[in-house]
């Protein structure tokens, strides 16, 4: 292919205009926020099943408190009934049953409060555990919900850049010849670099010195031939400093 070494040396313009796209593009991908927030994400979604589980620790002992007071309230009702009978007098040995009844009830009665309070004193730290769980999980919502703001102003700053580069770029490529814009952005599509100047001997895509029969071919190459690397394929750009 031929194109005017003027062409060919604005090719580089035009990699410097792409290379700071990739860099863009690139550190859109790779912002710090983003494992942040990945990190973060996996922390509240642990915590989430922590406090299912606490939740269910409190539930279920609301629920033995509840049969608890249910069997208090039983114990209660057969007291009353029992001293209303007692009250009312009978036969002594209806009396001596009663009173009986009484203290068996009154002993029931004291070892399901016991019972009962053991497990008010579970719920409690129960509910202190889930309430922990609970503020630690709005910390890290709030720690998400920084570091997504953080990360939209960043990319709405890379996207700003990315739309000037973008808009810089069209020009450029307008000015050069259609079939030289064709080869450089297949190049660049494959590897990244589409053009690279020679410095001091050396491809500036892939660094290797040219030496021998391919350093004579690029010496020998007229200056609107456009020469590419036998190791790399880039198009290779001829200078001043190319060292030729
Ligand atoms: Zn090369």
């Amino acid at each position: 292919m031929k194109a005017a070494p003027d062409a060919q040396r604005r090719l580089l313009d035009l990699q410097a205009v792409d290379t700071a796209l990739n860099q863009l593009a690139h550190r859109r991908k790779s912002l710090p926020e983003l494992s942040e927030i990945e990190t973060v994400s996996r922390e509240i979604s642990a915590l989430e099943d922590e406090r299912v589980r606490a939740q269910v620790a409190v539930d279920d002992l609301d629920r033995d408190i509840t049969r608890f007071e249910k069997d208090i309230d039983q114990v209660r009702t057969r007291k009353n009934r029992d001293q209303a009978r007692l009250n009312a007098g009978g036969a002594l040995r209806e009396i001596e049953g009663l009173q009986h009844e009484l203290a068996t009830l009154n002993r029931r009665q004291s070892e399901l409060e016991d019972a009962e309070l053991e497990l008010m004193e579970k719920r409690e730290s129960a509910e202190q555990t889930l309430n922990e769980i609970k503020k630690r999980i709005a910390r890290s919502i709030e720690r998400r919900a920084a570091a997504e703001a953080r990360r939209d102003e960043a990319t709405a700053e890379i996207t700003k850049e990315q739309e000037f580069k973008t808009q810089s770029r069209a020009p450029l490529a307008a000015d050069l010849p259609q079939d030289l814009v064709q080869l450089y952005d297949k190049i660049r599509a494959d590897t990244g670099l589409g053009a690279a100047l020679v410095r001091a001997g050396r491809c500036g895509g892939c660094r290797i010195e040219l030496y021998g029969a391919d350093l004579n071919r690029v010496k020998g190459a007229p200056a609107d031939e456009v020469v590419r690397c036998e190791e790399c394929r880039r198009i290779m750009i001829r200078t001043q400093e190319s060292g030729l």
